[in-house]
This record gives structure tokens, C-alpha cells and sequence, in this order.
């Protein structure tokens, strides 16, 4: 039995796992995916306190390099199911079964895809969710990004590095990104802001994309289409515990305690307002030295 089970292992579980290993606790990081989380899809981060501006997947190695330095142990496995049997927990997955006296959920959230047939079918053939992974088959294309917040931006700005052309289009007439990096797009020539701009419907020619349809009117030709319009918490492997809101976010208190007794949730999985990595990072920390005292008051009963 270990004492923690962290599951995910983007910045939240690393750092819970750091925090609950320090403290003197067996524990295991499951993460279904690449480790790294949501950073290996980012450009570069540049408000992460001590690395200085790096890319997301040099931040995602340091990372990893000092979860093993602490001798961490984690797995690549997909958690299915989390089964509370109150001074213990067993969490199933897609290789077996573990158990644990407290669990930390850290899995995150996954940006939210375009919910129409025609989305859905063009996807690798010019709509796409993450600017890192397919910026290079763009090169000198023209591209529009739907979104106007911190992540459709700064995903904006590195694909204007590629592309020849950026349209940003923007549902309403205000920007929600913050002003560095409006600044930064605004500085650039190949980027152009379209607010009050939806984008109505998508135009293929030969089974890719080849333009939008902005507010029922306007034609746009275009090779590729980003989308960052929101992000569906991963949550589906415990529903049966009932402990997130009506959006899917796990509820939690300041120690990062769920109504659970044994169970923590920490990062971009718990309902707060702000979703970043140092933020994420911080509630790990807090999950597990609240796991820590936990433990400790359960071994003692
Ligand atoms: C495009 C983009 C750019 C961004 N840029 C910045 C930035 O510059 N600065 C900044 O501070 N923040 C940025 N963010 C936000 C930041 O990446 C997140 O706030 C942060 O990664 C959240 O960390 P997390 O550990 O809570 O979740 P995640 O990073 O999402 O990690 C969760 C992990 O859990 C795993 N997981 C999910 N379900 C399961 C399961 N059932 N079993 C096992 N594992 C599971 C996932 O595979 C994932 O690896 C950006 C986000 C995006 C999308």
C-alpha cells in the first residue's frame, strides 16, 4: 500500500509529489499521457519564477530530471477508476490496481474541442488545438486562431512566426488576454485582430479547410484554423464521488481537501480563478503536506 497516489503528472502532480516525497511519504505519480501535462503543448513560459523564459518542453524536462532525483516513482497508466473505502482507497487503472491511504488528484483539464460535425471532420486538416505541435505544417500559410484569451494568444504569437498571415477572431468587443500579450500581437504586422468576429461556419475544398465564415457573411480563405475556446476538466474517472461543481471543477478548500476524507485535488482540475503552471504547482504543494497530516492523524487512530 502506498501512502499517496498522485494522479497526473503535469505541474500539480509533480509538485505534490515532490512535496509529499520530501515529507517522508511512499508514494506513485500515474499519468496516462506523456509526463508534463498541458506545458509539453505550450510555446514558451516566461511567468514560472526562477527558469527565466524557456520553452514549455525544456520546463517539462527540468521538471522530470528533478522528480528523479528524488527517486519518484511513476508510472504511464491511465487511471479508470477511484474506489473510496474510507481508511483506504484503491485506484484502478488500465494495467491493474493499486492501493493507497490518500489520493491526490491532479489530472487536469483538456482544451475544449468544436462541438460541429464540420469541426470535428476537418481536424488534422486544418483545424487543430495546439500551435506547438502543428505550427511547422503552416509555414507561410494563412491562419486563424477562434479565441481571444491568454492561451489564443500567446499560441497567436508564435504561430505569426511561421505563418505569412493571423486573424484573431474574437466573439465580443473585448480582449480577456492579458495586455503583454495583446501588445505583443498588435506589434506585429502579419497579425491582424478581428473583434466581434464568429466565426459561423467553416468552408472546405477536397476534404481541408479553406476559408470561414465570419458572422454569417464574410468570407475569409484560410489553411488553417486554431482553436482555444475553453477547457473540459478530466474528471470522468471518479463521477462516483460526487465532489465537483455543475462545470465539472472538483470542489475544494483551502487545504485542498475534497468532502472526502483522504482525497485532495490540486491544479487545473479544482474550481478557482486562476489557471496557471505556479499556480498549479502551489496546489500541489498544499495537497500534499495535507495529505501529509492525514496520514499521520490516520495512522495514529
Ligand atoms: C496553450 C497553452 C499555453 C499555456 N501557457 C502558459 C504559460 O505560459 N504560463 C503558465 O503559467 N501557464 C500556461 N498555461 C496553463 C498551464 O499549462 C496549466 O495551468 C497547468 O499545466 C496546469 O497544471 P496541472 O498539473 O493542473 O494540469 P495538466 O498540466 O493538465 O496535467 C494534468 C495531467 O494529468 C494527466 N491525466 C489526465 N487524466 C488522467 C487519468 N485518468 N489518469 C492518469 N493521468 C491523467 C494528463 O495526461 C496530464 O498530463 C497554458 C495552457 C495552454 C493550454
Amino acid at each position: 500500500m502506498y501512502d499517496v497516489i498522485v494522479i497526473g503528472m503535469g505541474p500539480a502532480g509533480m509538485n505534490a509529489a515532490l512535496y509529499a516525497k520530501r515529507s517522508g511519504l511512499n508514494i506513485l505519480i500515474l499519468e496516462k499521457n506523456i509526463p508534463g501535462g498541458l506545458i509539453n503543448i505550450t510555446n514558451k513560459v516566461e511567468n514560472y519564477l526562477g527558469t527565466g523564459l524557456l520553452t514549455g518542453k525544456d520546463l517539462v524536462e527540468k521538471m522530470i530530471d528533478h522528480i528523479e532525483k528524488f527517486g519518484i516513482e511513476y508510472k504511464r497508466e491511465s487511471v479508470n477508476k477511484i474506489l473510496d473505502n474510507d481508511d483506504y482507497k484503491i485506484v484502478i487503472t488500465n494495467k491493474g490496481e493499486y492501493k493507497a491511504k490518500a489520493l491526490i488528484l491532479a489530472s487536469g483539464r483538456v482544451p475544449k474541442k468544436g462541438n460541429s460535425e464540420k469541426i470535428t471532420r476537418l481536424e488534422g486538416r486544418g483545424v487543430s488545438y495546439c500551435a506547438v505541435c502543428d505550427a511547422p505544417f503552416f509555414k507561410d500559410k494563412i491562419i486563424g486562431i477562434i479565441g481571444g484569451g491568454n492561451s489564443a494568444f500567446d499560441e497567436g504569437l508564435y504561430l505569426a512566426d511561421f505563418a505569412k498571415k493571423v486573424y484573431m477572431f474574437i466573439r465580443g468587443n473585448e480582449i480577456k488576454a492579458d495586455d503583454i500579450f495583446v501588445e505583443k500581437a498588435k506589434s506585429k504586422n502579419n497579425v491582424e485582430i478581428l473583434l466581434n468576429s464568429t466565426v459561423t461556419d467553416l468552408i472546405e475544398e477536397e476534404g481541408k479547410l479553406k476559408a470561414v465564415q465570419i458572422n454569417d457573411k464574410d468570407i475569409i480563405n484560410i489553411d488553417g484554423l486554431f482553436l482555444y475556446i475553453g477547457y473540459v476538466p478530466s474528471t470522468n474517472y471518479f463521477q462516483n464521488l460526487n465532489i465537483t461543481d455543475e462545470a465539472g471543477y472538483v470542489i475544494v478548500n483551502e487545504k485542498m481537501e475534497t468532502k472526502v476524507p483522504g482525497i485532495f485535488a490540486a491544479g487545473d482540475i479544482i474550481k478557482k480563478d486562476i489557471y496557471q503552471i505556479i499556480t498549479a504547482a502551489s496546489d500541489g504543494s498544499i495537497a500534499a503536506l495535507s495529505a501529509k497530516k492525514y496520514i499521520k492523524k490516520l495512522d495514529k487512530s
